[in-house]
C-alpha cells in the first residue's frame, strides 16, 4: 500500500516512455540528428538540467537514486551496477547520479518510500573525490541547512552506503564513514551495513559483492519489494546508421567530444576534455633489457593548462590494436568494426558513456577499459549469452565461486576477451548485446603521473617519469602489459625514429582519430594536488621516493636549484632514493650531481640499492640509519614527504619514522605514532602514493 502513489508515477512514466518511443521518428526529427548524444560540447552535457534531486526523481518516476563520488571510475561503475541490479531483481526504478550534478539541501524532501544510495570513494589522504567535494562539505559541515523544518532534519531519508578505500592509507574509507555518521546524526535511516571495500588488500570487488546481498535483503524488506527472476534488459539501444560511413564528418572515431570532432578543441581542458599536447621529447631512463622507464616532456604552452610543482598529469590512453582485435573478434564484431552506430540511452536518466554516432572499433579502442580486471558479477550476466551449454556452466561457476574465479581469472590478469575465448574454446560470443558490454566494461580511464618537473623552471613543459608496466605471470603465454605505459612507450619509439613502433608486438592507432595526434601528441589534463614544497623555502625538507616515487622529488629538487640560481636561500634538502642497482635503474643519476653543484651541502641524496650487497637495503633502512639527523631536521620544522608504492613502502616509512621519534625523543611508541599523525594532520607529513 505504501507504494501506491509510486506505482501510479511509474505507470505514468512507462506510458509516456512508450508514447515517446512510438512517436520518435515523427516528433524528434526536428533535431539535426535524432540520436545525437549529449556530448555536444566540452561542458554541454549539463546545460539546462535541474539540480533538484526530488524534482528529478519525480519527473523521471524514480524511487531509488544512486549517487557516486568517483575519481577513477570504480565507484561510478559500482553505482551503475547497483542501479542495474535493483531494477532487474526488484523492479526498483533506479537512476545513477553524479554528486556534482545536484544540490543536497533538499535531501530532507526525499519521501520515505524512496531510497538514496551513496557509493563513495575516498581519495588520497582521506579526501573526497573531486566530484564529491561540495557534497562532503555540505553534509559534514557544522550547519548543513535543509529546505524543510523537519526534526530531525533527515528523519524521512532512507539511505544505503558503500565506500571504496585503501587500508594502506591512514584515513581508511573516511568518506563513507564521515558521510554515514553525518547522515545518522541528522536522523536518516541506514538500510543494511555501511559497506567498505579495500583496494589495499585487493579485495574491493569481493567486498562489494559480499556487502550488497544482505543490503538487498534488508532493502527489500524495508520497502516491501518482491524479488523477481532477473531478466536482462538493455539500458542502451544500438542503431545501425547504414547511410553513414566512418569518414562522415559527424561520426566520432575516437574524439572525446564535439569540439575535438570539429577539429577545434576548446578549453577548459579537464577531466572531461583533454588537451592534445605535443610531446617535446622522450627517452628511456633504465639501462637494462626488458625493463623500461620513460621520461617524457609534454608541452602545454598551446593551452590554458597550468601546473605547480607536485601536481599530477593525467594521460588518456588508447588500447593496443591487438587487444582491440581480440575484443571485437570474441564478440563476432570484426566484420562490422567500422560500421557506424548510434547509441542511445533507453531511459532518460542513463548516460551514454561516449559520444555517438561512432563505430565499434572506436568504442573498443578509445572508450572502454577492455584490458581491465573482469568483474565477477559481469561474468554471471554474460553466462546467459554463452555460445553453448558447457560455456554457460563454466561461466555460472566462475560467477558464483569466488576462489575458483580468482584462480582462473585474476591470477592470470585475464581481460574479458581472453577469458571468454578460453571458456568457449574459441567459439564466438555473438549473442551478447552490445549494450551489455557498454554496461559491463568500464569507461577507459586516464592514468595519473606525478609531475617530475618544476613549474618554476619550466612552467609550460611537464615531465613524466613512468615505468612501463609488464608482468610475467605463471600459466599465461605472454606477459601482462599495462595499457597506458605501453602506449607511451610506442609514442617514445615513434618520436625517436621508428615510423611503425610495436613495443612487445603491440601496435597503436598512434596518430589518433583522423590523424589528429600525429606529430607525436598525447591527450592530457592536469590535476592539482596538495603535495607541495613548504611556502617558506628555508624550511628543510626530507623526501623519501624509491623507484618512480622519485618523480615529484625531481621536480622539488629542480625547483630549489632554480631558487638558488635566482638568488634565494633554501633549507636543507635531503632525498632518500632506492632502486635495484646503481648501474641499472638509478633514475636521473647525472641530474643529482648537477643539483649538488648548485645547491652544495644544502642537498644530499641518500641511496639504497636492494640488489647490490648481500642484504637487501631499502630506503626505510637508510632512514633509520639517519635517525638523529632526521629527528633534528623535524625539530627545525622540516617537511616530510613520501612518494611511490602505497602497499608496502609508504606504510613502512611511516612506521620507521615513529620508531625514530620514539628512540630519539625517548617517548613511548604510541606517543610517537600520535606525533606522526599530528604531522599528517598539519601537512608536515605529505604522501603521494599509488
Ligand atoms: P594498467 O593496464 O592500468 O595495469 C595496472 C595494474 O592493474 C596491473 O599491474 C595489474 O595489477 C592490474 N590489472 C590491470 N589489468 C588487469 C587484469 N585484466 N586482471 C588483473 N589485474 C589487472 N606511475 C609511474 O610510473 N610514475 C608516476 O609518477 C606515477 N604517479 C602516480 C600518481 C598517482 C596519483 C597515481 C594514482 C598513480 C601514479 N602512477 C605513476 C601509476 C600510474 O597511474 C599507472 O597506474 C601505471 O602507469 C600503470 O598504468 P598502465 O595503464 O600501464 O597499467
Amino acid at each position: 500500500a505504501e507504494l501506491d502513489t509510486l506505482d501510479v508515477i511509474v505507470l505514468a512514466a512507462i506510458f509516456l516512455g512508450t508514447v515517446a518511443y512510438f512517436t520518435k521518428g515523427k516528433y524528434w526529427a526536428v533535431t539535426k540528428d535524432p540520436y545525437a548524444s549529449s556530448f555536444a560540447g566540452a561542458n554541454g552535457a549539463k546545460a539546462g538540467k535541474t539540480r533538484d534531486i526530488v524534482e528529478k526523481m519525480e519527473e523521471s518516476g524514480k524511487n531509488c537514486i544512486i549517487f557516486y563520488g568517483s575519481q577513477t571510475g570504480t565507484a561510478e561503475d559500482y553505482a551503475s551496477r547497483l542501479a542495474k541490479e535493483g531494477k532487474s531483481r526488484f523492479g526498483l526504478e533506479t537512476m545513477v547520479a553524479d554528486l556534482e550534478d545536484y544540490d543536497y539541501d533538499n535531501l530532507d524532501a526525499v519521501p520515505s518510500d524512496k531510497v538514496v544510495m551513496f557509493v563513495l570513494a575516498t581519495y588520497g589522504e582521506g579526501e573526497p573525490t573531486d566530484n564529491a567535494v561540495d557534497f562532503t562539505e555540505f553534509i559534514t559541515g557544522e550547519s548543513a541547512s535543509f529546505t524543510l523544518d523537519n526534526d530531525p532534519p533527515l528523519g524521512n531519508l532512507n539511505y544505503v552506503a558503500f565506500g571504496l578505500g585503501n587500508n594502506t592509507y591512514e584515513h581508511y574509507n573516511s568518506m563513507v564513514r564521515n558521510v554515514d555518521k553525518a547522515l545518522k546524526a541528522a536522523g536518516a535511516h541506514r538500510i543494511g551495513e555501511a559497506g567498505e571495500g579495500d583496494d589495499g588488500a585487493g579485495t574491493m570487488e569481493e567486498d562489494f559483492l559480499a556487502w550488497k546481498d544482505p543490503m538487498w535483503t534488508a532493502l527489500a524488506e524495508k520497502m516491501g519489494l518482491e524479488e523477481r527472476e532477473a531478466v536482462y534488459e538493455p539500458i542502451f539501444g544500438i542503431t545501425d546508421r547504414e547511410g553513414l560511413t566512418r569518414d562522415a564528418p559527424e561520426v566520432y572515431v575516437g574524439e572525446p567530444n564535439k569540439t575535438h570532432l570539429d577539429g577545434t578543441p576548446k578549453g577548459p581542458f579537464n577531466a572531461h576534455n583533454p588537451y592534445i599536447a605535443p610531446i617535446q621529447k622522450s627517452s628511456e631512463l633504465f639501462n637494462v633489457k626488458d625493463r623500461n622507464c620513460l621520461h617524457m616532456e609534454v608541452d602545454i604552452s598551446g593551452s590554458n593548462l597550468s601546473y605547480q610543482t607536485g601536481d599530477h598529469i593525467a594521460v588518456w590512453p588508447t588500447n593496443a590494436g591487438e587487444e582491440v582485435d581480440r575484443f571485437l573478434d570474441v564478440f563476432g564484431l570484426t566484420s562490422k568494426r567500422h560500421n557506424v552506430i548510434s547509441v542511445k540511452a533507453l531511459e532518460p536518466t542513463a548516460k551514454v558513456p561516449f559520444p555517438t554516432p561512432t563505430t565499434f572499433d572506436a568504442v573498443a579502442r578509445y572508450h572502454m577499459e577492455i584490458c581491465a580486471p573482469v568483474s565477477r558479477q559481469f561474468i554471471a550476466t554474460l553466462a546467459a549469452f554463452a555460445p553453448d551449454d558447457e560455456s554457460k556452466a563454466e561461466m555460472t561457476k566462475l560467477g558464483s565461486d569466488k576462489d575458483y574465479f580468482h584462480s582462473k581469472v585474476n591470477a592470470h590478469c585475464l581481460n574479458i576477451a581472453r577469458l571468454l575465448a578460453v571458456v568457449s574454446k574459441g567459439k564466438k560470443w555473438d549473442n551478447v548485446p552490445f549494450s551489455a558490454l557498454i554496461e559491463g566494461v568500464t569507461k577507459l580511464q586516464p592514468r595519473y603521473y606525478s609531475i617530475s618537473s618544476s613549474s618554476l623552471e619550466q612552467p609550460k613543459l611537464i615531465s613524466i617519469t613512468a615505468v612501463v608496466e609488464s608482468q610475467n605471470l605463471p600459466g599465461r603465454g605472454d606477459p601482462f602489459r599495462g595499457v597506458a605505459t605501453n602506449y607511451l612507450l610506442a609514442l617514445k619509439e615513434k618520436q625517436n625514429g621508428d615510423p611503425n613502433p610495436s613495443p612487445f608486438g603491440l601496435t597503436y592507432e598512434i596518430t589518433g582519430p583522423r590523424n589528429r595526434f600525429d606529430g607525436i601528441h598525447v591527450p592530457v589534463h592536469v590535476r592539482h594536488s596538495n603535495f607541495k614544497l613548504p611556502s617558506d623555502p628555508t624550511r628543510p625538507v626530507i623526501m623519501v621516493g624509491p623507484g618512480t616515487g622519485v618523480a615529484p622529488f625531481r621536480g622539488f629538487v629542480r625547483e630549489r636549484k632554480k631558487m638558488v640560481e635566482n638568488g634565494q636561500t633554501v633549507g636543507k634538502t635531503i632525498l632518500f632514493f632506492g632502486c635495484r642497482k646503481s648501474a641499472e635503474d638509478f633514475l636521473y643519476k647525472d641530474e643529482w650531481e648537477e643539483a649538488k653543484q648548485v645547491l652544495g651541502d644544502k642537498f644530499e641524496i641518500v641511496l639504497a640499492f636492494s640488489r647490490e650487497g648481500s642484504k637487501k637495503v631499502y630506503v626505510q633502512h637508510r632512514l633509520k640509519e639517519r635517525a638523529k639527523e632526521v629527528n633534528e631536521l623535524l625539530r627545525q620544522k622540516a617537511y616530510f614527504y613520501v612518494c611511490g608504492d602505497a602497499a608496502n613502502m609508504a606504510r613502512e616509512v611511516n612506521t620507521v619514522l615513529a620508531q625514530i621519534l620514539c628512540g630519539e625523543r625517548g617517548i613511548p611508541e604510541e606517543k610517537a605514532e600520535e606525533v606522526v599523525k599530528q604531522m599528517r594532520a598539519t601537512n608536515q607529513y605529505q604522501e603521494d602514493v599509488w
